[in-house]
C-alpha cells in the first residue's frame, strides 16, 4: 500500500492535484467555505506564462470577483478592437469591440498570492490514486502519499487524474495546432508597433489565420516599452505531422505537446518560411522576431461524468475546448466555485446537481469552440458542416466571434 507522509484525517480535506488556474480556484473557493485544502503540483517553482495572453470578459470578471479578485481594466492591456491585414499588410477588415487583454501570468500570481506556502506542493507528480469507503489515497513519483475526502483532478487536458479513473475517455485530436509567440513588444519596430498596438491583430493565411495583442510584461508592466506581444497561429497539420512535429532531435516524441526548447529546427524555419510566404510583412516581422517559438496541439475534450466517488474532474481535465472561445479560465473558475458551493451543502443533491450542470455547460464551450474552429483541420463532405465552415472562415465573423467580449451569448 501507500508510505503516507502527508496524511489528512478530517471530514472536510481537500487535495487538489494541479496548481495552475483550476486548481487555485477551486482551492481558493473551498477555503472560503471552511475546508482544509492542499494542492500538490508536478512543476517544481512558479508556473510561468502557459496560457500567455488572455483576453476578458464580463463573465472571466464574475468569476475573479466570485474567487475575491477585482480585475480592473489598468490590469491588463485596452484593445479597441480588431483589425485584419491581408498578405500585402493593407488592414481589410475592423471591428470595435473595447476589451482588456490581460496575461495569464498576472491572474496566476494574484491566485497563486492567495494560497499558503504550506498548502501548496510543488514537485508532486501524481501517478496513482486508491478510493476506499471512507477517504481517498494518492500517490506521487517522490514517494509521497496523501489521505483525504475528497480528490480534485485539476491537472489539465491530459490530466492523469482523468487517464485513472475514465482510461477509456480521450482527447481528440483537431487536426491541426497553434504556433505561439511572446515576445517584448521592443523587438516591434515602431511603425508596425503603431499600426497594430490598440488593436487585436489578425492575418489570414492558407491552413489557418494569426492573431496577436499586447499583453502586460513580465512583471506584470503595463506601461509602453515595457509589455509583451502575443501571438498564434493555427495550422492544419495531420496526425502523420502532428507526430513529426512532437518528435525532437533524437528521435523521441512527446505525445500531447513538446517542450519548446526540443522543437527541432528545421520544424520552426518551415513554420517561418510558410510565414514569409503567406502572411502580411508586420506579421512576418513579429514571427521573425520570435526567437523561441512553441506548438500546441489543439484537442477537443468531452467528459461523459465528472465525479468518481471520491475524485472529482474540473477545469481542462473535464472539458478541454479550443482556445478560439477565450473562456477556458473563467470555466475553471466556475468549476471551481459552484463545486466548492456543492460539497459545502448538506443537500444530497447538491452534487449530482453540480454535475448535471457542468457537463452541460462544459459541452457548450467545446461545441462552441469546434465551431469556431470549424474551418481548420479536416473539412467534412457534409453540405451542413461545409457551410459553417465558410461562415466561420468570414473575415468579418472571425473578427467578431474569436474570443469574443460576450461568449455567453453564444453557448
Ligand atoms: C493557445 C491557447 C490560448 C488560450 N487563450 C485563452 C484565453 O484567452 N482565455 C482563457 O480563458 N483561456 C485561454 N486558454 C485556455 C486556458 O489556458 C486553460 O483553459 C486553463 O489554463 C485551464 O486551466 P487548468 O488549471 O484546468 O489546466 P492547466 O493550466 O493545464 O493546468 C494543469 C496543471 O496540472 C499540473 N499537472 C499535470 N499533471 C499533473 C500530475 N500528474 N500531477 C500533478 N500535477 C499535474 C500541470 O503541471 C499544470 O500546472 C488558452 C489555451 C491555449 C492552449
Amino acid at each position: 500500500m501507500f508510505v503516507g507522509e502527508l496524511v489528512v484525517k478530517s471530514r472536510s480535506e481537500v487535495a487538489i492535484v494541479g496548481g495552475s488556474m483550476a486548481g487555485l480556484f477551486t482551492a481558493i473557493a473551498l477555503k472560503s467555505r471552511g475546508f482544509k485544502v492542499h494542492i500538490f503540483e508536478r512543476s517544481t517553482g512558479a508556473l510561468t506564462n502557459g496560457g500567455a495572453g488572455i483576453a476578458t470578459h464580463d463573465q472571466l470578471y464574475d468569476a475573479l470577483r466570485t474567487a475575491g479578485i477585482e480585475l480592473r481594466d489598468e490590469m491588463g492591456v485596452p484593445s479597441k478592437g480588431r483589425l485584419m491585414l491581408n498578405q500585402k499588410g493593407h488592414i481589410t477588415h475592423t471591428r470595435d469591440m473595447a476589451q482588456t487583454m490581460t496575461s495569464w501570468g498576472l491572474i496566476y500570481r494574484f491566485l497563486r498570492a492567495q494560497i499558503d506556502e504550506e498548502n501548496y506542493h510543488s514537485d508532486h507528480n501524481l501517478i496513482s490514486i486508491k478510493s476506499n469507503s471512507n477517504s481517498i489515497v494518492a500517490a506521487f513519483s517522490n514517494g509521497y502519499s496523501v489521505e483525504a475526502d475528497w480528490l480534485i483532478g485539476a491537472d489539465g487536458s491530459q490530466s492523469q487524474v482523468r487517464k485513472i479513473v475514465a482510461p477509456d475517455v480521450n482527447p481528440i485530436y483537431a487536426g491541426y495546432l497553434g504556433w505561439r509567440g511572446l515576445i517584448d513588444e521592443r523587438l516591434i519596430s515602431p511603425k508596425v508597433l503603431e499600426q497594430i498596438a490598440l488593436q487585436v491583430s489578425f492575418g489570414m493565411a492558407p491552413g489557418g489565420h494569426w492573431l496577436g495583442y499586447l499583453v502586460a510584461g513580465p512583471k506584470d508592466e503595463l506601461t509602453s516599452g515595457d509589455r509583451w506581444y502575443n501571438w498564434g497561429w493555427y495550422r492544419t497539420a495531420d496526425a502523420e505531422e502532428l507526430s513529426d512535429y512532437l518528435t525532437d532531435e533524437s528521435g523521441k516524441y512527446y505525445e500531447g505537446g513538446i517542450p519548446r526548447h526540443l522543437i527541432r529546427k528545421d520544424v520552426i524555419n518551415k513554420m517561418r518560411k510558410e510565414s514569409i510566404d503567406h502572411l502580411a510583412p508586420q506579421i512576418q516581422e513579429i514571427i521573425a522576431a520570435t526567437r523561441a517559438p512553441f506548438l500546441q496541439p489543439m484537442y477537443d475534450f468531452f467528459s461523459e461524468r465528472l465525479i468518481f466517488d471520491r475524485a472529482i474532474l474540473v477545469g481542462d481535465a473535464a472539458f478541454t475546448a479550443r482556445p478560439h472561445v477565450g473562456m477556458g479560465v473563467s470555466k475553471a473558475a466556475d468549476d471551481g466555485a459552484s463545486l466548492a458551493q456543492a460539497l459545502g451543502s448538506s443537500e444530497t443533491s447538491a452534487l449530482p446537481e453540480w454535475e448535471r450542470e457542468r457537463l452541460k455547460y462544459g459541452a457548450a464551450v467545446v461545441n462552441w469552440g469546434r465551431d469556431l474552429g470549424s474551418y481548420l483541420g479536416p473539412q467534412s463532405e457534409d453540405p451542413d458542416a461545409q457551410a459553417k465552415a465558410a461562415h466561420y472562415i468570414t473575415p468579418e465573423v472571425l473578427l467578431s466571434v474569436t474570443a469574443a467580449s460576450d461568449p455567453s451569448q453564444y453557448l
